[in-house]
């Protein structure tokens, strides 16, 4: 099974992309995560990138689908979290994925107000200190995430892949609204 989630920064991504991956057994994928450890693994990608994450800004395309065209190469089943965030990540993504025969199952959005996100973020900020938390950055990631990765949403949509899903609830309410919405479109809890 292959699920893509997207959704903005704040809106439990992350969690919820973890969840799922967990309960049905599937690698989760987050680029985010690869980065970071990237950066922590002082790596000479983490060099490159280091600076770009600090700033939330975005790491070039170019880039960012190599590394995923790599992975997803070796993987069948997957919960891919944190790309596509551009349109030609987007098309680079389905054009590799018919290349391989391997086409999503589901595209998941996580819809949260910009408020609530912010909310969210800042409260992360506080508790684990990653170095994209501060205010200004947080914004510049949310303006990013607007201007850059809706179209990407709206391709979707357009696609009729694209389940919606309210991420403002609590996080189990949330995951019970993913397993509903899985289950309508035939991909099974399991
Ligand atoms: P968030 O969604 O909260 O911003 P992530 O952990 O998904 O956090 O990503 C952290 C950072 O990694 C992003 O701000 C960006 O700099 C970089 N990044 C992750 N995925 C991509 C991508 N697909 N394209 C470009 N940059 C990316």
């Amino acid at each position: 099974m292959r699920i893509l989630i997207l959704g903005p920064q704040g809106s439990g991504k992350g969690t919820q992309a973890k969840r799922i991956a967990a309960q049905r057994s599937l690698p989760h994928v987050a680029t985010g995560d690869n980065l970071r450890a990237a950066v922590a693994d002082g790596s000479e990608l983490g060099r490159r990138v280091q600076p770009i994450l600090e700033r939330g800004d975005l790491v070039p395309d170019d880039l960012m689908i190599d590394l995923i065209r790599d992975r997803l190469d070796r993987e069948d089943a997957f919960v891919l979290d944190g790309f596509p965030r551009t349109l030609p990540q987007a098309e680079a993504l389905d054009a590799m994925l018919a290349e391989i025969g391997k086409p999503l199952d589901a595209v998941l959005l996580l819809e949260v107000d910009d408020e609530v996100a912010v909310g969210r973020l800042e409260a992360r900020a506080a508790e684990e200190g990653r170095t994209d938390d501060s205010p200004e950055v947080i914004a510049n990631r949310l303006r990013l995430y607007h201007q850059l990765t809706e179209p990407v949403v709206e391709r979707y949509r357009a696609k009729g892949m694209l389940l919606p899903v309210d991420g403002e609830g609590t996080m189990d309410e949330v995951a019970e609204e993913i397993a509903v919405a899985l289950e309508n479109v035939g991909v099974a809890s399991r």
